[in-house]
């Protein structure tokens, strides 16, 4: 199967994103423009949706008109930083339905444990998009996208903000069905898992629940 990969470069994305890499720039600022971003790739990510039309009347004469075609779409928010990316998502598409996934990492097996999972219901007849700023190695996004699919998905999309090579290949070999929409390719993943050069914690960064230096 061919893996596809996205990179949504447009300079409003690139201009945005360095405005986030900054360390000075403070949380509500980080999570405005993370808002903004997400416009922008949920836009791309939703490019090539299935139409149909409607008959409706203009204020002149009747015409076909061309919408959205199918069951309502479902993001799925992978907790806690993919809420950056879906409030505006939920924006764009209002009547999108969402679903949450909670993962965290068993310090002992290393192995992604749920702590949380809601979906809605017929998500085989939805289209599925997968929300996280970060794709850093990829386990987590890996384990919340068969845990999506166990639940019924079959047409899935993933949005990240920034990824690293490590967290593509995972989801290359892991989920090779799964697009991917990128606003950054960054050069690699540390010995903790963060991305390089990055922007931080994500979710640390958009909630003000850091105050300490990443480096210590
Ligand atoms: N998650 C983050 O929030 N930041 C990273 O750099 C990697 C994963």
């Amino acid at each position: 199967m061919t893996h596809s990969i996205h990179l949504v470069d447009h300079p409003l994305i690139q201009h945005k994103l360095s405005l986030m890499r900054q360390k000075s720039t403070p949380s509500a600022e980080f999570r405005r423009l993370l808002k903004e971003i997400s416009l922008l790739l949920g836009y791309e990510a939703t490019r090539d949706l299935a139409m149909t039309t409607k008959q409706i009347e203009t204020p002149l004469e009747p015409m076909d008109a061309p919408i959205l075609a199918g069951k309502k779409m479902c993001f799925f928010s992978i907790m806690r930083a993919g809420e950056g990316l879906l409030s505006g998502m939920s924006e764009l598409v209002p009547s999108a339905r969402v679903g949450h996934v909670g993962l965290y990492r068993d310090p002992k097996s290393l192995e992604a444990v749920e702590y949380y999972f809601k979906a809605p219901a017929d998500l085989a007849d939805r289209l599925c998009i997968v929300v996280d700023p970060m794709l850093a190695t990829g386990h987590s996004a890996s384990a919340a996208l068969t845990r999506i699919k166990a639940a019924g998905a079959v047409k899935i999309r993933f949005i990240c903000l920034l990824s690293a090579p490590d967290g593509i290949a995972t989801l290359k070999r892991e989920h090779p069905d799964v697009p991917i929409y990128t606003g950054a390719l960054d050069r690699e993943c540390n010995e903790k898992g963060y991305i390089l050069p990055g922007l931080g914690d994500a979710g640390d960064r958009l909630f003000g629940t850091r105050s300490g230096s990443l480096k210590d």
